[in-house]
Order: structure tokens, then sequence, then C-alpha cells
């Protein structure tokens, strides 16, 4: 009997979560022992103090006020127009930058790396990314016959690592038409690193000479996942800026997403904006992109796209919002902060971080340190190279006295 009838694309794959894994196990630890005796650094959702799942207050008020129109009515493919426009000004505030910039609504940053990926390389291509980098993008990839490569994010004292990326490119850019770079920053998940105003202008500038003269692209998918949580509002934008006047032949996509901006996670909505000094390319980003989420999701969530519309056309609610966010970031800082300082005093070596919802713990053997700690009722993500803590979810009481569990759980490893 046959035991595998997918097509040849298709076989083998699994999609193994680590980070699903383990939240299952402690969702079972916290029925057996109740909520206040676990620690659940799992949750990539940002948890308020008393653990509970935070909705912005603004978005929960102008969610329940919608009309049930509002609610089921099918949206254009590419979006409402009104979306798309607060999707760009929401994005880049004060730091629009120069050039054509166009927008489709998608299944939140999934859906807007999913497409640019699917439309602006080839099957067999290699799509290149950090080595500490969101485990879906492998998925994204793989499920449309692309390879994930992956260049060392970080030098050994904890900048972005120039040499790494820049062979990387050299070497796509050589064996193939368009090279697709997914860079995301600010607040990388996992490490929570960003790079500076400086490291962009060279990451920019090495791409200008990668492909000047050249029948060869790159498209630069900007994953800004975390941006809200990042920092100030308008400085952590600023880098927005240096994406205008680019070459017609790099184009930045900006993979936006209502998720952790508006706290719309499972409402999936988000957009990809490119920003191109060409408007023929533009064109063809509307067009391309637009036959894509026809032949896949074929229109987003109106519920989300409204919400989002209702607000932001509100001066007072914008304000409630920016409050609030400004409020939630603040938190994570403090527990961030506790964490680190903590890790500095027991001499737990944690990776670069500068803002965003996880911390992480370079180590070799993750699973087994991830065991030890779980027999104490914490539970942790185990990565390739690390150990996981999402700071947006333990409370400053749980995450105090965290790192030196952590490190006595990798001395006994
Ligand atoms: N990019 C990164 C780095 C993420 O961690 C996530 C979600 O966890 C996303 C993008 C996209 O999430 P969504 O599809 O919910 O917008």
């Amino acid at each position: 009997m046959a035991t595998s009838i997918a097509a040849k694309h298709a076989k083998g794959k699994f999609a193994a979560d680590a980070i699903m894994a383990a939240a299952a196990r402690c969702t079972e630890d916290i029925e057996k022992n109740g909520a206040a005796a676990v620690i659940n650094g799992t949750v990539g959702s940002m948890m308020n103090e008393n653990g509970d799942l935070v909705v912005l207050q603004v978005v929960k008020d102008t969610f329940a006020a919608l009309t049930p129109e509002q609610i089921v009515a099918y949206a254009p493919i590419p979006g409402f127009q009104e979306f798309l426009d607060a999707a760009i000004d929401q994005c880049f505030g004060a730091s629009r930058p120069d050039g054509f910039i166009r927008a489709i609504a998608t299944p939140g940053g999934s859906g807007a790396i999913h497409t640019a990926v699917h439309n602006y390389s080839d099957p067999g291509d290699e799509v290149l990314t950090t080595d500490w980098y969101w485990g879906a993008y492998r998925n994204i990839a793989r499920d449309d016959n692309r390879i994930l490569r992956e260049f060392e994010l970080l030098t050994e004292d904890g900048t972005f690592n120039f040499q790494s990326f820049e062979k990387n490119v050299t070497e796509l850019v050589a064996k193939q038409y368009n090279t697709v770079i997914i860079l995301n920053s600010p607040a990388n998940n996992p490490t929570g690193y960003g790079l500076s105003l400086e490291e962009w202008d060279r990451v920019l500038d090495f791409l200008k000479q990668a492909v000047a003269g050249k029948d060869k692209n790159i498209i630069l998918v900007s994953d800004v996942a975390y941006l809200d949580y990042s920092g100030e509002k308008e400085e952590c934008r600023q880098f927005f800026k240096k994406f205008g006047n680019l070459p017609a032949n790099i184009m930045p996509i900006v993979a936006y997403t209502c998720s952790k901006s508006f706290t719309l996670y499972g409402q999936r909505l988000g957009a990809m904006i490119c920003v191109t000094p060409e408007e023929a390319i533009a064109d063809e980003f509307m067009a391309i992109n637009k036959y894509t989420a026809r032949a896949t999701w074929s229109n987003a969530n109106s519920s989300a796209m409204w919400t989002m519309i209702e607000i932001t056309k509100d001066p007072d609610k914008v304000a409630r919002l920016d409050q609030e966010r400004a409020m939630y970031f603040q938190m994570i800082k403090e527990r961030a902060d506790i964490f680190m300082e903590e890790a500095a005093a027991c001499g737990l070596k944690i990776l670069p971080y500068i803002s965003g919802f996880f911390i992480t713990i370079p180590v070799t053997h993750a699973d087994k340190i991830c065991d030890i700690l779980e027999q104490e009722h914490v539970y942790l993500v185990p990565l390739k190279k690390g150990i996981r803590l999402a700071v947006c979810s333990v409370s400053k009481q749980k995450i105090t006295g965290l790192a030196a569990k952590v490190k006595k759980a990798i001395d006994a490893a």
C-alpha cells in the first residue's frame, strides 16, 4: 500500500514547530499545577502583568462598534483604499521615503513575506536571511520550492556582521537573477537586535554596489513585525527614509502587520508596501501581487481593515493608540531590563537585545537545558543555537530570578 501520495515537491513537508510543542507542554503543566506555579516564556503575544492577553483598549472599543456590514462584506482584492493609505501612514510615520509607494492588503506579515518570495524569486532560488530568524521563513521558502540561506547576523562583539552579509549577497547575485533578502529589524525575532542607522547606510551602500550596472535585482523584504514596540515612535522609523532614492533594481518591500501593532493577531491583516523610483515597477508590483492575492486568499479581513480605518481617521483615537503602545513598550522594556541586569549579575550570556518581544540565550544544547527548566515549571523555546525567552509574555514578578534559573540549568546540562 502506498504510504505517500503527495506530489513530488510536497513529499516530506512536516512543520515540526518547537514553539507550539513547548507551549502545549506548558498548557498541560498549567492545567495540573495552576498558572501561578508556571512560567510561560513561549508565547509571542503580549500578556499583561496578570498573565492575560493584551488587546489595546482603543482597538477593543473600535472593533466592538463596527457594523455587521463592515464585519462581513468582501473587501476589494488589494484591500480598501482607506486601509492601504492608513497602512502606509502607520508604517512609515514621519519617515515616508521618496518614490512610488504602493500597498496590497495581506493576511498578516506572513502573507506579505510569502507573496514577496513567490513573486520576486524563482523556484530553486536561494532566499537570504539572518542565522537568527523566525522559523516560518523556512516554511515559506520550502513551501514555494525555494531554499532558505542564512548569513551570520552578528559578529563576536555583537554588531551587524557585514563580512558574512556581503559574502552571501555577492554569491547570490552572481548566480541568480533576483536576490530576495529578508531582514527582520528593528526588534529582531528572536534576538531583539536592530540595525543602527549607520548599519543601514552600509547595508544599502553595499547592495547598490552589488547590482550596479547589472541586469540583476535585489528585493529587500523589511520585516517590521515588532516596529511599534521597538522604541520612540518616530525614532525607530527613521531608517525607512533610506528606502527612498535607491536604484530601480533594488526594491524594498516592507512586510507590515496589524498582528502586534493593533493586537489583531488572529484577525490576519497586514500589508506589503513597495518603494521604487520607477512608476512602471510600482504598477507591476500592484498587478502581480493582486494576481497572487486572488489566487491564494482572495481578499483580506474586512473587520480588521475597518478597525484600522476607523482608528486612524480620528486623531483622538490615534493619540490613544500611540499612548497604549508606548505603555506596553515600557512594560516589555522593564521586564527585559530585569532579566538583563540579573543575567549580567549571574554571568549568563545573552545576545545583544535592543528591543522587542524576545531575548535569546545562545547555547549549544538547547533541548537538554529546556528539559531541565521544564522540570522547574519554566517553559522557553529551544532553538538550533539558543533558547528564546518571550519577554512580551512573562510578568515582572515571574521574570525576577529567571536568569539565575537558566544559568543553573545551563551549568547542569
Ligand atoms: N515576522 C516575524 C519576525 C514574526 O515573528 C511574525 C509573527 O510572529 C511575523 C512576521 C508575522 O506575523 P503575522 O503573520 O501574524 O503578521
